[in-house]
């Protein structure tokens, strides 16, 4: 029996206008488990519309800071109480680890306080100015309908980074989560508003990438359009929102690089590797999916890399002692077995995995091995693309330069990891790296209290920290003549 799902605007549940459902399929089992409304153009127009009317309100935009940072709080202490029910949803959804996304939902609300706590130290600023008689003073205030889009990956916690500071802002908001995973994202919007967040603030749409997520990008109500998923679509995008004047911000996909030099102390960086291309199944933005190893230690670090692969366990991504889950959705099955088979034809060396599980628990799922190649060329496909599933491709250097070259020799430029002993290397090289974030002698690190963000193709914009709040307001200058 399908869980009848609906949407959230105004406050309400609503179906759509004209009664379409599409069904939202469970990786691990592969069958449909829920049913979900399938909006359009003319359900995007309401739920601009019931943000663009709450904003205007003032009820929220415009209520004292202390009380939105409170309602925040309020929802972090929700969101810690219902971590189990949150998290199961978004399991069954893209198949994702339990214990992966318990951990998620305790960094979501992690994002809640923070950003709960900044709401009211927004400070305005006094400043002289070059004619006299005038009073000049700066307010920072909220931008407006805010329409946030989601991929399939980690739709709560990516939700998380644009709701959190955007609320804590006085901004309302438009959610459009992918047609891939969309139930987490209801089940959050009921949260909020139980924790006590006005009706109309917190709008979710459910639908396809053209019928819902075009027109909501290109609503003349929108202000500013916060986006993650993938280059293709950040393009598009990028597009609509240059042709409504809109600000946007694109975090979009990675090719992370991580350098294993001779010095490193292999036995973490090999479980670090590990850590960072497998979560997940690889279906992570900041996948290390490249790692770039020191010729003199290459042969004993791929060895210790294939031990950890192979011990790895696939299989139900509910049980506590499953290491990786399956692919989310049939196409990213598809897409990540031809990668597998293009390395093979370009000559990179396969030498653990590279096939679809065949172990009986993963009989019903899209479920790929833990896959690692050797003997890639950084010029070779899967040394450029982003493959978004669990493949690894292990890349041979001879000097520090020559690392850092291959390193920077990407499209991408989300993140890279460093693992060495040597503090001269350690503290020169996070410089040289054209990267949003590095990680010395650690990996896949984020807090609420960093900024995230690419360089290059990887995006535009920074989410989290102290600045992230600004993002989602405007500067105002006020003169006054006396
Ligand atoms: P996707 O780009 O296919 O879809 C993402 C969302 O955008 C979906 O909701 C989709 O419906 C919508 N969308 C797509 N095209 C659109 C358009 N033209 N107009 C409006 N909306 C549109 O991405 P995906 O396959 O769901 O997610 C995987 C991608 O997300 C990967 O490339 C991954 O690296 C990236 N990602 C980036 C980060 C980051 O923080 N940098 C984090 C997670 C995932």
């Amino acid at each position: 029996m399908l869980q009848q799902l609906t949407m959230r605007i105004g406050g309400k549940p609503v179906e759509a206008l004209d009664g379409r459902r599409f069904n939202s399929i469970d990786p691990f089992t592969g069958l449909a488990w829920a049913s979900i409304p399938r909006a359009g153009p003319a359900d995007v127009d309401v739920a601009v519309n019931a943000a663009h009317n709450q904003f205007e309100s003032g009820q929220w935009s415009q209520t004292n800071a202390a009380e939105r940072g409170r309602l925040l709080n309020a929802i972090a202490a929700l969101v810690a109480a219902e971590a189990m029910q949150l998290a199961e949803v978004e399991v069954r959804d893209n198949g994702k680890l339990l214990a992966e996304m318990l951990g998620q939902v305790q960094a979501m609300a992690g994002w809640f306080t923070y950003f709960g706590g900044l709401a009211d130290k927004v400070e305005g600023v006094v400043t002289p100015t070059d004619q006299s008689g005038l009073f000049h003073y700066i307010r920072y205030e909220p931008l407006g309908v805010i329409a946030a889009i989601i991929p399939w990956n980690a739709p709560l916690l990516l939700t998380t980074f644009k709701l959190a500071p955007a609320l804590a802002a006085g901004n309302t908001i438009v959610i459009k989560p992918s047609e891939h995973a969309s139930a987490s994202i209801l089940a959050l919007a009921d949260l909020c508003e139980r924790a006590g967040i006005p009706p109309g603030v917190i709008n979710v749409i459910t639908g396809y990438a053209t019928e819902a997520g075009q027109p909501l990008v290109s609503h003349p109500l929108v202000s500013r359009v916060a986006f993650t998923g993938g280059q293709d679509g950040g393009r598009a995008v990028y597009q609509a929102a240059a042709h409504s004047l809109k600000a946007v911000s694109l975090e979009l996909g990675g090719k992370t690089p991580c350098i294993v030099f001779e010095d490193a102390d292999l036995e973490e960086a090999a479980a670090g590797v590990i850590r960072g291309i497998f979560a997940g199944g690889g279906q992570t933005c900041m996948a290390t999916s490249r790692v770039l190893v020191h010729s003199s230690i290459h042969d004993a670090f791929v060895a210790r890399l294939v031990v950890l692969a192979e011990a790895m366990n696939l299989g139900d991504p509910r049980l506590p002692d499953t290491h990786m889950g399956p692919i989310a959705t049939r196409h990213q099955f598809d897409k990540v077995l031809a990668y597998i088979a293009d390395a093979k034809a370009e000559g990179a060396n396969c030498v653990t995995g590279g096939k679809r599980s065949s172990r009986p628990a993963t009989a019903a799922g899209w479920y790929v091995e833990p896959t690692i190649f050797t003997h890639v060329s950084n010029s070779m496909k899967i040394a450029r693309e982003e493959v978004f599933g669990p493949v690894l491709a292990v890349i041979k250097f001879e000097s520090e330069e020559e690392a850092v070259d291959i390193a920077n020799d990407s499209p991408f430029g989300l993140a890279a990891a460093i693992w060495t002993r040597d503090l001269r290397r350690a503290m020169k090289l996070p410089s040289r790296l054209r990267v949003g974030t590095v990680w010395v002698n650690t990996c896949r690190v984020t807090s609420h209290m960093a900024p995230f963000g690419g360089f290059k193709r990887s995006g535009i914009g920074r989410e989290g920290g102290q600045e992230g709040i600004r993002e989602y307001m405007a500067a105002k200058s006020v003169f006054v003549s006396s």
